[in-house]
């Protein structure tokens, strides 16, 4: 029970003032002075380095990089890094942590070719968009024998085997980042070094690997955003044996994305597997299947992108029959799933014709309806009754009621999503059932989640909900981590952590998930009323939920959510239909009655997650499934149990450009994704608190000999304690630790220039 877990944290929200960036406005004199660089706004929201040259009253004139002078409020302008600082690893070294700077910065890094960089803890990456030469055995050797310690996905997963075999923790590896970000690729590296690590796995790390390439043909697709997008979350577990070798592994998946099996954007296409069979099946698959050029299938012709650039399909079935055989899928079963896949394809070139004056529809018994007869193993006759007619019950009776052309279309197309997903579901279940060999040696794991970033577009619809509301959940996760990080080390040193404030999303997270008065409750509730409809369910939340600090009621069945990352408008337009995901129990009772294995085996699968409806009374002919939304909430909190039993590691993957591009940086794109990714976040939550920390030997040793009196025989704690007093520091701007000072942001400043005067 995930409400659970919001209790067992002390999280403060403490009356301290926050602690901002020291104000350029209190410093101008000494900037100017030093000709020290500024920010500077531009008209177009841009941020250009500069020079301040003179100031008046409220503005300042400021020489640009390029030469020219522009007039600034000086309450515009921010600090800029110093010239030394230019490029560092880590975002955390920079002396001004302000927006600009910190996209400056990985710019900078971007252009030197240096991708990978942190913040804290969190590593980030960046997709360089070309191959790189920074993986391979070498690289691998040289991040474990610690030659090379420049930020990398192999160092940070390096930290998390050490980790899990010095203290016998599992570990799990956070990757997130927008479509095309490069999350799948980076767990793939991840795999990759654990691999390498763990020599002598018996094959299973080559096992793992090629699993990837499996659910990559039938979970992703070329989208927009990226030609090779996963249309499915995934966390996969990895377990290893006392002496520190893979020894099998579990994979999770969430939410595959059904609607694309039978919808295509334009420029979009389906899943690959579809057209790698096409292109690659042998003839004799060819002639047993039916099968033909993908062009010929109207589930893949809507879109008029068939081919994927550099991509050749066949080739990619042929690897794919390899991966197959390498976890062990006997022929028997991969027949079975080619089978599924033909008749999915054939199921969208049935057609249905409008009887003659009448409202109602007949389906066209032609080749597709044949094949799909036949490629199931049902009946002609039952096949077209289960696509033209529902069952309903009346009193003792059950009449058969004739659909309209828009009821056979969605009958259809939700047998066809029903099936495929219900294929990918037994495709996981078989992989992992090969994977599981050696999991009785196994002590310890590391996960590696690879899930859909935080997503705001223009037209945000139920997917984008849902998405956003687990981001929502890993920010928590995210958030709570980095603060007890912070708690730990503060406690260590005996400092008192209660004075470091810390923000909390719970009150999104309660938005989604209060009973009854929730998003997800009292969309379930508006799902199961018989007159609910899209608007009726807009308008019950703005009764509802109007006053929640995290909502807003739109016009025109609209909603807002304050997220973490920024406000999305979603349009309730599809979210019941979505949430319900009707499936006819005709359709279900179709699949049962099928001679072949896999169908009757999808049915009997629903049918046991199905509680058996009253056998009379309105609803008796409906099947009692869970909505999607719960279902996935449910899964959710599952997700965020087993995480919680990890030390999490994050990776925050960072799209530099939307055109897929190598070498070019687009910084509102970029800052726009340190912001949904939080690590903007990071960056300030390091801030708050005491971010500067100097031990007191250090501490002494750089400013004692400022003191007026100096006596030689003082420790350095006397010696640190008798300079702060000197100098006015003020005892809300630091605490003394056992072993080190903490300072508020900026109070070294002082000290430093103090310092340099004197020397
Ligand atoms: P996501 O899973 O975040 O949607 P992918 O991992 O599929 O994104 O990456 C999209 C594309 O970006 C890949 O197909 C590849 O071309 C490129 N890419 C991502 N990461 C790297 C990398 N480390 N090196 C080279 N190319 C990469
Ligand atoms: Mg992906």
């Amino acid at each position: 029970n995930g409400d659970k877990d919001s209790a067992d944290f002390a999280v403060k929200s403490s009356s301290f003032p926050k602690f901002k960036e020291p104000e350029l406005n209190e410093n101008l004199g000494y900037f100017i002075k030093k000709k020290l660089r500024v920010w500077c706004q531009l008209k177009d929201g841009q941020w250009e380095l500069g020079h301040i040259q003179s100031t008046s009253a409220e503005t300042a004139s400021v020489l640009l990089g390029n030469g020219s002078l522009v007039i600034a409020s000086t309450g515009e302008l921010l600090p800029a890094n110093p010239d030394i600082l230019e490029g560092v690893d880590d975002l955390i070294q920079l002396s001004y942590l302000n927006e600009p700077s910190v996209l400056h910065n990985l710019q900078f890094r971007f252009t030197h070719d240096k991708f990978y960089s942190k913040a804290g803890s969190v590593l980030i990456a960046i997709n360089p968009f070309k191959k790189l030469k920074l993986y391979g055995n070498d690289y691998i050797t040289a991040y474990r024998q610690k030659l090379m310690d420049s930020p990398h996905v192999y160092a940070i997963t390096d930290t998390a085997y050490s980790e899990m075999m010095r203290d016998e923790v599992n570990q799990s590896l956070i990757i997130s980042g927008e479509s095309g970000a490069g999350k799948t690729e980076t767990a793939k590296i991840a795999m990759q070094y654990l691999g390498a690590l763990s020599g002598g796995s018996g094959g299973m790390d080559q096992k793992i690997y090629q699993t990837s390439s499996i659910l990559e043909a039938f979970g992703n697709a070329k989208t927009s955003r990226n030609d090779n997008s996963s249309r499915f979350g995934k966390l996969i577990e990895i377990y290893f044996s006392a002496t520190g070798t893979i020894c099998g592994a579990k994979i999770q998946t969430f939410l595959l994305e059904k609607s694309r099996v039978v919808q295509l954007a334009q420029g979009e296409r389906s899943y690959h597997i579809f057209y790698q069979i096409c292109a690659g099946a042998s003839s004799v698959l060819k002639e047993k299947l039916n099968l033909k050029a993908a062009s010929e299938y109207k589930y893949l012709n809507q879109s008029s992108r068939l081919v994927v650039d550099n991509v050749n399909d066949a080739e990619k079935f042929a690897q794919l029959m390899e991966a197959l055989n390498t976890i062990h899928l006997s022929e028997e079963d991969q027949q079975h799933a080619f089978e599924m896949l033909a008749a999915v394809l054939w199921m969208g070139n049935i057609s249905f014709q409008v009887a003659e004056n009448e409202n109602y529809v007949e389906v066209l018994s032609d080749e597709a309806c044949k094949m799909v007869a036949s490629l199931l193993g049902c009946s002609l006759e039952d096949l077209i009754l289960a696509l033209s007619t529902h069952k309903i019950r009346a009193g003792k009776e059950t009449v058969a009621k004739k659909l309209t052309l828009q009821q056979a279309i969605d009958t259809r197309d939700a047998l066809a999503k029903f099936v495929y997903a219900s294929l990918f579901e037994w495709l996981v279940e078989k992989i992992n059932r090969s994977l599981v060999k050696g999991r009785w040696q196994s002590r310890r794991s590391i996960s590696i989640l690879d899930i859909y970033g935080f997503e705001s577009f223009k037209k945000n619809s139920f997917e984008q909900f849902c998405i956003n509301y687990a981001n929502e959940r890993l920010q928590q996760h995210f958030n709570r981590h980095l603060f007890k990080l912070q708690q730990e080390e503060y406690e260590s040193d005996g400092i008192d952590w209660t004075k470091v404030e810390f923000e909390d999303n719970q009150e999104c997270l309660d938005l989604f998930e209060k009973k009854p008065i929730g998003l997800i409750s009292l969309l379930d509730e508006e799902s199961n009323f018989p007159n609910g409809s899209d608007l009726t369910f807009a308008n019950k939340l703005k009764q509802h939920l109007e006053d929640h600090p995290s909502f807003k009621g739109e016009r025109g069945g609209a909603f807002s959510v304050r997220h973490y990352a920024g406000e999305v408008l979603y349009n309730t337009t599809g979210f019941l239909e979505k949430n319900r995901d009707p499936l006819q129990p005709d359709t279900i009772q179709l699949l049962s009655s099928c001679s072949r294995q896999l169908p009757q085996l999808f049915a009997s699968n629903m049918q046991s997650q199905t509680p058996k409806p009253p056998s009379n009374g309105p609803g008796a002919s409906e099947l009692h499934r869970k909505s999607v939304g719960t279902k996935f909430k449910g899964q959710l909190f599952k997700l965020m149990q087993q995480l919680n039993n990890c030390t999490p590691h994050f990776i925050r993957c960072i799209k530099p450009n939307s055109k897929l591009l190598p070498g070019l940086y687009e910084k509102p794109l970029v800052l726009e994704q340190l912001r949904c990714c939080g690590v903007l976040e990071v960056v300030r939550i390091s801030r708050s608190g005491y971010p500067t920390r100097v031990t007191h030997q250090e501490f002494a040793e750089r400013y004692g000999f400022l003191l007026s009196e100096f006596g030689v025989t003082q420790d350095p704690l006397s010696i640190s304690a008798s300079v702060l007093q000197q100098f006015g520091i003020q005892p809300e701007m630091y605490q003394v630790g056992y072993t080190k000072l903490y300072f508020r942001v900026g109070q070294i400043g002082a000290l430093e220039d103090t310092r340099k005067r004197v020397l």
